[in-house]
């Protein structure tokens, strides 16, 4: 067995764990370095490890960072994880290379017309409210066949479907129902599972998981979390 002596191989090594237990293929998930609050020496460790998908939650944030460190390495695929309002939809439609947060019909409309503009088309995962949560960001489920027909509509490439789970409760029954609602709806990317549970996720069918502490070490809570 590989010596996991790093967070990056440490997680790697679990991400193939839980496929050889599901029988998945390692290829068939995306590890994702939530990167948010850290700074380019933080930063830079995983870029050296081979590291190339990172994922920021404010459009700010990710301005501010990414294009120097982007400079030297192209090859990065960057996400946004959190809410975007509809204002910003532009400038992200240019510095990222997808989006997990579609969650809205006023988004379908901004992006579609910020994706025409910059000639970037971007994959959009819809996120789902998959527990009720009201103070948590998503679609509820009963607005879900709309805002998907709505994005279809307009032409927004949708990646698949991404939720967080309530906190505090097993994730599992969450992550099998986001499987069976991406399934029913054709839809092939399903962005699951954060440094708690996504060995979990990748066994229920997770395509992106989106791991934050468990490769860059605790963090301390901020608006937006
Ligand atoms: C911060 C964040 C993560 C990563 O959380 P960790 O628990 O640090 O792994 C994943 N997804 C979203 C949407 C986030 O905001």
């Amino acid at each position: 067995m590989e010596l996991a002596d790093t967070p990056l191989a440490d997680v790697r090594a679990r991400i193939a764990g839980a496929c050889a237990r599901a029988r998945r293929d390692p290829g068939e998930v995306t590890l994702i370095a939530v990167s948010k609050t850290r700074g380019p020496d933080a930063i830079q460790p995983l870029l050296d490890g081979g590291q190339r998908h990172f994922a920021e939650n404010r459009v700010q944030e990710a301005e501010a960072k990414w294009p120097a460190l982007r400079e030297a390495h192209p090859a990065v695929q960057l996400h946004l994880v959190g809410q975007l309002q509809s204002n910003k939809a532009e400038v992200a439609a240019r510095l990222f290379d997808c989006i997990h947060s579609l969650d809205r019909p006023r988004l379908v409309g901004a992006l579609a017309k910020s994706f025409a503009k910059t000639g970037r088309a971007l994959p959009c995962f819809v996120q789902i409210n998959i527990a009720g949560e009201p103070q948590k960001g998503g679609c509820a489920l009963s607005a879900f066949p709309g805002l998907l027909a709505a994005a279809r509509a307009a032409d927004i490439p949708i990646a698949g479907l991404m939720c967080v789970p309530p906190a505090d409760i097993e994730p599992a029954p969450f992550f099998a129902f986001l499987d069976k609602l991406a399934r029913h709806h054709g839809l092939e990317g399903r962005s699951m599972g954060m440094s708690g549970d996504y060995e979990t996720a990748v066994m229920l069918g997770a395509t992106h998981v989106r791991v934050g502490s468990a490769l860059f070490g605790s963090r301390h809570p901020t608006k937006g979390d």
